[in-house]
């Protein structure tokens, strides 16, 4: 690695921002200097690491589309001053932030890397150094043409790099909390970080990098189940402003086959609301077709998330519906499309 690399590293919060209060045992949000004095290895490696922090620190799930925007925006104002940036995040909402930056930062040829922990960064047997400190070489690491060799949003947790916008958090106890079930890891760290250039994107070196930070919220999920009901689903397809919809269906992306169903969806559709079909499992894809009681999806103008995240796909549509605004038949056709590797179409 060069030594002249340079980090920006975005406290934004979650548990790795935050210190156990020794009084009360509460956790409370650390504040810069206080996280510093946790990791003094940050300041005596090669990489040359500033920090910026929110303010506030927000818990995740605080965390909404205008502070993916300010996310974006840190990267884009410092982008020619850095080689890499690390977001430091919580992880309950982490894989939502790292999918709509990935369609926020457009062209992006540096990495941005979101890592965050399981326990505080004071704690004994805390995960956060760790992640922080294997997020910072990634967000660095350069090949010998001075390219970076992962020049895209992932997201970093435990041991293995993963695309951002193919992460899904799986766990609330154990360390390796994320996982990405639809498209392999794109680097591993052990005594090495072994990366795999075959799985990352490339993006053409010669564009600048774009910032693209409107969004649509008029967006939900609707999850099937056996015994929903008609009014519950009319309900929501009625929500006042709704722009779009993920369906989240049965296996292939099947769901029942009752009439009203179908009415409902054909109505919605035929009202301007997309939706999309996204399969409850998480591994492997949509299929509409395959079987019989997917038909009537298909008829009703119910279109394939194939085999995206729920994160993803929420975000993808907030993004393009945001930027086109007067256009559901671009944000249709987009939709369908492998914008920035969040999906696989054969
Ligand atoms: N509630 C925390 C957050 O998402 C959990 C964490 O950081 O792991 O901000």
């Amino acid at each position: 690695m060069k030594k002249e690399s340079k980090v920006l590293v975005i406290l934004t919060g979650g548990t790795i921002t935050m210190v156990c209060d020794r009084e009360s045992g509460a956790l409370l949000p650390a504040d810069m200097e206080t996280f510093k004095a946790f990791v003094p290895e940050l300041f005596t490696s090669d990489i040359h690491i500033d920090m910026e922090a929110f303010t506030p620190l927000l818990d995740s799930s605080d965390v909404n589309p205008e502070n993916w925007a300010r996310m974006a925006h840190a990267v884009y104002d410092h982008y020619a001053d850095y080689d890499g940036f690390v977001i430091l995040h919580g992880t309950d909402t982490m894989s939502y932030s790292a999918s709509a930056l990935s369609f926020m930062l457009e062209n992006l040829n540096k990495p941005v890397v979101f890592t965050g922990s399981q326990l505080p960064i004071g704690t004994l047997r805390s995960d956060a150094k760790e992640n922080l400190l294997t997020a910072i070489e990634i967000a660095a690491a350069k090949d010998e043409d001075g390219n970076a060799i992962v020049p895209e949003v992932t997201l970093f947790f435990e041991d293995k790099l993963f695309r951002g916008n193919r992460t899904t958090k799986r766990n609330a106890e154990h360390f390796s909390a994320f996982n990405s079930y639809n498209y392999p890891a794109l680097a591993k760290a052990g005594v090495h970080i072994t990366y795999q250039p075959h799985l990352i994107r490339y993006n053409n070196l010669t564009l600048p990098l774009r910032l693209r930070v409107q969004t649509d919220q008029n967006v939900g999920v609707l999850k099937l189940f056996p015994g929903i009901q008609e009014a519950f689903v009319k309900q929501v397809l009625n929500a006042p402003g709704l722009r779009g919809l993920v369906l989240e269906t049965f296996g292939a992306g099947n769901a029942p086959s009752s009439e009203w169903l179908y009415r409902l969806l054909h109505d919605a559709v035929e009202r301007g609301i997309i939706i999309v079909n996204k399969t409850q499992c998480n591994t492997g894809s949509v299929e509409m077709g395959l079987y019989a009681v997917s038909m009537n999806l298909l008829k009703a103008g119910v279109i394939s998330g194939y085999d995206i995240t729920t994160e993803a796909l929420l975000t993808k549509m907030m993004y393009l519906l945001g930027e086109n605004p007067d256009n559901p038949e671009t944000v249709k056709e987009l939709l369908q499309k492998d914008l920035c590797g969040e999906v696989t179409i054969e």
